[in-house]
C-alpha cells in the first residue's frame, strides 16, 4: 500500500491567536478519579507543584495581543481555575482590554465564598462570559466523581452567581450512578435558566470479550474506595480492575519507545490547532504551548521525548526580555513542532509521539 503523508496545520502567529486556553492554576478543592493532579482520585500527582498565574503575568503579554484575543477558555488540566487567587481581577482585566471578548471559566464550583460568586456574576452579566460548572449529578451523587466537593457550597455557589443573572451553564457527565437524576437535573436547569450539557465521559477502558473495565477510585493514602461505571452498561459487559492494577510506578513507563520505530509516512497528522483545539495554550506555569495536549504531558516522567524537547520550560515562559512574540518565534515553534509532526525530527521518533497519539491516524487504515 501506497503511504500517504498530509500536513494540515495553522501554526500561531502573534495576530491570528484568537482562542486562548489558559490553566491557570495546578490547585483543586477536588479529587477526580480521571483527572491527572492524583492517581485515580488518591495520591497527588508528584508534578503537581501547587503553583499560579497572576494578574502580573497577563499584564506582561502585549495589550495587542490580549486586545484581539475573542475567546479565553479559563479550564485547568491539572487544577481548577477558581483556586487561582487573581481569578476576579484576571477577567476583570481581560474584559478591560476587549469588553466583547468571551470568558468561559470550568469549575466545579464548590470553592470560595458566595460573595465572590456574586462579585463575579456582577463583573459578567451583560457580557459574553459564562461560568461552566461541571457537576456530575445531584446532592447524593455529584461527590462520587467530583470527590471532595461540598454539594451546600457548591449549589450556594451556583445559586449566587446565577442570580446575578449572568450566562450560567452546567456540564454533567453521565456515568451509572447519576444516569437516573438527568431529568431531575434538566428541570432544575430550566427553572434557573441554567444551559445543561449531559455528555459521556472519557477514560473507561475496553477489554477482553468486549468488556469495559470500571475506574477504581482511591483515598489520598492509596487505598481503594470504591468503583464507578459508564451509563447504560449491561451487567455482562462489566470487566474487572483489582484494586491496585494498573497503576505503575512513577519513571515505570516511557511512552515514547512506542514511537521509536515509526517511519515518517506511517501516519497522517491532522493538527487540531484552530479547530478542535484553542489557537494556543498556557499552562499554570505561565508557559506558552501550541495545545493542551502537549501542554498536559509535561513533567509526567511517561515520555521522556516531551520532556527532552521541554527540557529548558523557563524559555516558554514570558518575561520582559522574553516576549509572547520571541517565544512564537523560537526554534520548537518554527522547526521542530512542524518537523514533529510532519515525521522529519533528526532524531528519533521522528514524530512527536504525543502529535501521533492525539491527533495522528495510521496512513494504512485510511
Ligand atoms: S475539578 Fe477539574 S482540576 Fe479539579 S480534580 Fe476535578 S478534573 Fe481535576
Ligand atoms: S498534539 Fe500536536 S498535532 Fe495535535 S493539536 Fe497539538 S500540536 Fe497539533
Amino acid at each position: 500500500m501506497v503511504k500517504v503523508f498530509t500536513i494540515n496545520i495553522d501554526m500561531p502567529t502573534f495576530d491570528n491567536i484568537k482562542r486562548v486556553h489558559v490553566e491557570l492554576t495546578d490547585k483543586c478543592n477536588a479529587e477526580c478519579p480521571m483527572c491527572v493532579r492524583r492517581v485515580w482520585g488518591g495520591v497527588l500527582r508528584p508534578v503537581i507543584q501547587n503553583i499560579e498565574l497572576n494578574l502580573d503575568y497577563f499584564k506582561l503579554l502585549d495589550d495587542d495581543f490580549i486586545s484581539n484575543v475573542e475567546y479565553w477558555m479559563l479550564c485547568g488540566v491539572k487544577g481548577d481555575p477558581i483556586a487561582c487567587t487573581e481569578l476576579f481581577e484576571i477577567c476583570e482585566y481581560l474584559l478591560s482590554k476587549n469588553p466583547q471578548t468571551e470568558i468561559s471559566i470550568r469549575t466545579n464550583g464548590g470553592f470560595r465564598s458566595t460573595d465572590w460568586w456574586t462579585q463575579l456574576g456582577n463583573l459578567f452579566v451583560g457580557t459574553n462570559c459564562e461560568v461552566m460548572f461541571g457537576i456530575d449529578g445531584l446532592e447524593d451523587t455529584n461527590h462520587l466523581y467530583r470527590k471532595n466537593v461540598k454539594w451546600n457550597k457548591l449549589w450556594d455557589n451556583v445559586m449566587a452567581y446565577n442570580s446575578t443573572g449572568a450566562k450560567t451553564s452546567w456540564q454533567y457527565l453521565v456515568f451509572e450512578h447519576n444516569q437516573h437524576q438527568v431529568d431531575e437535573a434538566k428541570v432544575l436547569a430550566s427553572k434557573y435558566n441554567i444551559n445543561l450539557f449531559v455528555q459521556e465521559p472519557f477514560g473507561f477502558a475496553e477489554q477482553e470479550g468486549n468488556k469495559i473495565q470500571p475506574i477504581n477510585v482511591y483515598n489520598r493514602e492509596g487505598e481503594y474506595i470504591y468503583n464507578i461505571w459508564p451509563a447504560n452498561l449491561e451487567e455482562e459487559r462489566k470487566g474487572v480492575l483489582e484494586p491496585g492494577e494498573g497503576i505503575p510506578n512513577a519513571g515505570e513507563v516511557d511512552n515514547s519507545i512506542h514511537w521509536m520505530d515509526v517511519n515518517k509516512g506511517d501516519y497522517n497528522v491532522s493538527c487540531k490547532i484552530g479547530n478542535e483545539a484553542d489557537d494556543l495554550y498556557i499552562d499554570g506555569s505561565g508557559a506558552i504551548m501550541p495545545c493542551c495536549y502537549l501542554g498536559a504531558s509535561i513533567g509526567y516522567d511517561d515520555d521522556n521525548q516531551i520532556q527532552e524537547i521541554f527540557r529548558d520550560l523557563n524559555s516558554f515562559i514570558p518575561s520582559k526580555t522574553n516576549t509572547l512574540s520571541d517565544i512564537l518565534s523560537n526554534t520548537f515553534f518554527t522547526k521542530t513542532l512542524l518537523n514533529g509532526i510532519s515525521g522529519d525530527l533528526s532524531t528519533k521518533p521522528v514524530y512527536i509521539g504525543k502529535c501521533l497519539e492525539t491527533c495522528g491516524m495510521c496512513a494504512d487504515s485510511r
